[in-house]
């Protein structure tokens, strides 16, 4: 058994792009320039939010982060974002979800301009990943996909299992798994909270990611010998013997599950720091191709 380590490529990942930013800077061009917005006190958001600021400045980028309060308007917010849109000082903009209810997340991100959609939620995003046409990665699924790339995983042919189908992780790790690419050319199953037998289907899988959000609900039983397993969820579970009074547990039973693996994802440390790293890269990306740049 492996373990896939997402600090270290992720470290990798961003010390790459240090040296990108410094060159930048030596032809005397700017910072790539990431704005995100949070909206109201959510504990997990605030933290989300912060790490990616804090990788930001890490790497020599520009950030600007603003905090709207939880009974900001739709309106209110939607005015930032195309503010943001129209400044040519700003590559990528970053709305942390999930939004308070009464917001709509569809409306906000489809406010955002596309060659800024550095999250690549907006429906252009996601039209072009479905086409496999250039465009930015949602972090999530991409980090993964950088993850089993670096580690040379031929996944050609593997029989894949997303469990999980929102738009921002199962969704779209369902269409990189089955892109014709290498990582890809997976024959993939989607499986969701209406799948009947998960058990039997993920006993089939060589490769399963778990993005569903219930802390070490896929134990080794459910797993063949020598699968790959990607662990997506995150959730805070109470633990008053930690500092923080909580700690993160992904969806997988970390415990019975790795013996069985021939790769595995830890949580932390695993897909967690690659998706800051894709977005990073992300936003990269729409600095040196931004149009006023
Ligand atoms: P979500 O709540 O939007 O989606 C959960 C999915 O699980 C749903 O599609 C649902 O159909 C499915 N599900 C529910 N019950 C099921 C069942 N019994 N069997 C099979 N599927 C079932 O969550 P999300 O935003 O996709 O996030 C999933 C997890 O990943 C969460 O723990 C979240 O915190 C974590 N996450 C981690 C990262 C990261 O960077 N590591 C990024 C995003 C999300």
């Amino acid at each position: 058994m492996q373990i896939l380590n997402g600090q270290e490529v992720s470290l990798q990942i961003k010390n790459e792009l240090k040296e990108k930013v410094n060159r930048l800077i030596d032809q005397g061009k700017r910072a790539p320039h990431l704005s995100a917005i949070l909206v109201g006190s959510d504990g997990g958001s605030q933290t989300y939010v912060h790490s990616k600021v804090k990788t930001t400045k890490e790497i020599g980028f520009t950030s600007t982060l603003i905090h709207l309060e939880e009974n900001t308007t739709e309106a209110k917010l939607i005015d930032q974002i195309e503010r943001f849109n129209t400044d040519p000082q700003i590559d990528g903009i970053l709305v942390q979800l999930p939004l308070p209810k009464h917001i709509s997340g569809e409306n906000v991100i489809l406010s955002i301009n596309p060659f800024k959609d550095v999250d690549g939620f907006h429906p252009v995003s996601v039209g072009k990943m479905v086409q496999g046409l250039p465009t930015f990665l949602p972090a999530t699924p991409h980090g993964i996909m950088l993850l089993l790339q670096h580690y040379k995983i031929n996944t050609n042919g593997m029989d894949a299992i997303v469990i999980g189908r929102s738009n921002i992780v199962g969704r779209p790790m369902s269409i990189l798994l089955s892109s014709n690419a290498n990582p890809g050319n997976c024959t993939v199953t989607i499986c969701h909270s209406h799948t009947k037998n998960l058990p039997d289907i993920c006993r089939q899988a060589d490769l399963i990611v778990a993005a569903r959000g219930k802390p070490g609900f896929l134990k080794g039983d459910m797993v063949k010998e020598g699968a790959i397993v990607i662990d997506v969820g995150i959730t805070r579970v109470n633990d008053p013997s930690s500092k923080k009074g909580y700690i993160l547990k992904g969806d997988v039973d970390f415990g019975s599950v790795a013996p069985k693996c021939s790769f595995i994802t830890p949580v932390p440390g695993g897909v967690g720091p690659m998706t800051i790293a894709a977005l990073m890269m992300n936003t990269f990306r729409a600095c040196v191709e931004n149009s006023s740049y």
